[in-house]
């Protein structure tokens, strides 16, 4: 029986790149076929744990590669799970993840799909940078039929009946002309040590009369003593892990001892993944259980803001025999992940001190960590202290929350934020004008999440957390400069209000601005204007929109004057125009738009006209 199917369209897209662009790294799809064969004996590894009978007959799970220099083929073979014909159809001919668009998008943005390849769950298809045609011959552990799948990575591919003695994969590759080398013991030898060393299955090079040779050190990483194992390893062994191409940020690698046993190696990455944001985004830790691959879906096992954190958890006190549902649920887990966080935690906290080194992680990942403040229940504080913010103190440097308090003035009781869009434009807002000029430093929050932890972080060590709209200390300015006379200003603020009394709850005079002449606020308790922005834009508020103040500045030259004006039944439409141009001046630094753009315009090029 033989049976000719055509690729899938995303399949046919992804190979025409990888066949037709030139790589420099093509020894990859040696680590990508090496690190298949790897899953499929670690899947039948954990089945042969409830079904003693799919167990390798003798000698253990191992991955035999056959060179063949006459021939110019390669062969890689394990002994793992095997394929029946549904997986070849369902796993090699298709791709499963809907993000064949982002990666070929990516490719196009970055020009290389070494870095992506893995990442992507297309490794298979490596293959086709070196070889022509493959032939993979495969009999699933359990099942009698054994099949080959052939394909010339054009458009199609073959599947036909075959015969093979026993269960696993045979991946044959007819090596393309210019990828030659791949047929060579020595050069073999030395990109499967470079590569593939931490593979816990033997990996064999078969050489024919001359025997066969186990090529890498063959036994799991996170097993082995600190001390023996190399940069290079840990390195390796985190880009097979992360499918990453770059080195590891944070290594941390260590052995808990206690109520509950279990080795952990673990990586932070040097940069973020492209769906580091993604809602279906999944933590990425491998769990094992004395060695065996249980999982790395385990829900639970790292907090989501911690999604970034890649590596390798491994216990001998978790029970093999139950499912990996329900494992979930295990206490042992929640006790692991407790752990595991907090030794996270203090390995970032030394790493604090060196702001540069610590910059790194935090702009890779800072936005997503910042959501332990709000996530994490028992650690809010000291996620807060790890976290770095944009402060009116120095425009280039963040800051830290501890930093922040060893600023502070001798009566200041809380650390002060305001919240917008981008911080340059939060540095023009009128409302920071009087912490500027009493010398309090405000933080600068831009991310959507920093809406959320000002909401349960109120306070941080002996300090409030508060918005500035909500400050409770002294900002009036003292000064002798011209006010404007208080009945003017009466009737001016009775004038707007009546006038915006649409768009704004109530219009007050202000001592806190130094240059603008007016600025918009909210009620003390409410909704920030950013925050109300934010869901507007998310379609989850219509109705109930905060009331805004419009605060007039009294001292400004342009307040003094329509105070002057307001009274004159004659200036009563230019002093309506010139307000409105005031509360669109407001908005605007607050970084809401204006309400008439057409008016705005008009009368804005009007009055330039009229000063020129
Ligand atoms: P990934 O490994 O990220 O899933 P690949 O393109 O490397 O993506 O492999 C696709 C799928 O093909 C694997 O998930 C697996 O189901 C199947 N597969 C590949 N190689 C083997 C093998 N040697 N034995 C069994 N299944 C394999
Ligand atoms: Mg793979």
């Amino acid at each position: 029986m033989s049976e000719k199917i055509e690729f899938q369209t995303e399949v046919a897209k992804l190979l025409d790149i990888v066949v037709n662009s030139l790589y420099s790294e093509k020894y990859i799809f040696l680590r990508e076929l090496i690190s298949n064969a790897s899953d499929a004996c670690d899947k039948l590894k954990y089945w042969s744990l409830m079904n003693k009978e799919v167990a390798p007959k003798s000698g253990g799970f191992k991955i035999v590669i056959t060179p063949d220099e006459k021939e110019k083929t390669l062969t890689i073979s394990d002994n793992g799970i095997g394929m029946n014909k549904e997986d070849l159809i369902n796993h090699i001919g298709t791709i499963a993840k809907s993000g064949t668009a982002d990666f070929v998008k990516n490719v196009k943005d970055n020009g290389s799909i070494v870095d992506l390849i893995g990442q992507f769950g297309v490794g298979f298809y490596s293959a086709f940078m070196v070889a022509k045609k493959v032939e993979i011959t495969t009999k699933k552990a359990g099942e009698k039929k054994a099949y080959l799948w052939v394909s010339d990575g054009l458009d199609g591919y073959e599947i036909i009946d075959a015969k093979k003695q026993s269960n696993g994969t045979d991946i044959k590759l007819f090596l393309k002309d210019d990828a030659k080398d791949f047929a060579d013991s020595i050069y073999l030898r030395h990109i499967i040590r470079t590569y593939s060393d931490h593979v816990e299955y033997p990996i064999v090079l078969n050489l024919g009369k001359a025997g066969e040779e186990t090529v890498n050190t063959a036994s799991a990483l996170w097993t082995r003593n600190k001390g023996e194992i190399t940069d290079e390893q840990y390195k390796e062994f985190y880009r097979h892990l992360s499918k990453n191409m770059d080195d590891p940020w944070l290594t941390l690698h260590f052995k808990a001892e206690g109520s509950i046993e279990y080795n952990a190696l673990l990586y932070i990455p040097s940069t973020a993944p492209y769906d580091l944001f993604q809602p279906d985004r999944q933590q990425n830790l491998k769990l094992y259980v004395n060695k065996v691959f249980i999982s790395d879906k385990i829900e639970g096992l790292m907090p989501a803001y911690l999604r970034f954190v890649k590596g390798v958890i491994d216990s001998s006190d978790l029970p093999l025999n139950i499912s990996r549902e329900m494992l979930q649920q295990n206490a042992l887990l929640s006790k692991i992940r407790q752990g595991v966080v907090s030794r996270i935690l203090k390995e970032l906290k030394k790493r604090t001190k060196d702001y540069d080194d610590y910059l790194k992680f935090w702009n890779a990942f800072g936005i997503a960590f910042k959501e332990g403040i709000y996530e994490d229940f028992s650690n809010r504080e000291e996620v807060a202290s790890l976290s770095l913010f944009a402060s009116t103190n120095d425009k280039l440097r963040l800051t830290t929350l501890d930093e922040y308090i060893s600023r502070a003035k001798e009566d200041q009781k809380a650390i002060y934020y305001i919240t917008g869009d981008d911080v340059s434009t939060l540095r023009h807002n009128p409302q920071l004008e009087a912490f500027k000029e009493k010398g309090i430093e405000v933080l600068l929050l831009t991310h959507p999440i920093d809406e959320f932890w000002t909401q349960v972080l109120t306070s941080y060590k002996t300090f409030a957390v508060k918005h500035i709209s909500t400050a409770d200390i002294n900002l009036k300015i003292e000064r002798n400069e011209k006010k404007a006379d208080e009945g003017d200003l009466k009737k001016l603020t009775d004038f707007m209000a009546e006038l915006f009394k649409s768009e704004v709850g109530k219009v007050e005079i202000s001592e806190k601005l130094t240059k603008s002449p007016a600025a918009l606020n909210v009620e003390n308790g409410q909704m920030s204007i950013h925050l109300e922005r934010l869901m507007r834009n998310h379609q989850q508020q219509t109705a109930f929109a905060s009331t805004r103040i419009l605060e007039l500045n009294p001292y400004h030259p342009l307040i003094i004057k329509l105070s002057e004006m307001v009274s004159n039944d004659e200036k009563k439409n230019e002093v309506a125009d010139v307000s409105r141009l005031i509360l669109d001046q407001a908005k605007i630094a607050e970084g809401e738009t204006v309400s008439d753009a057409a008016f705005f315009s008009e009368k804005l090029s009007q009055y330039i006209l009229q000063s020129l």
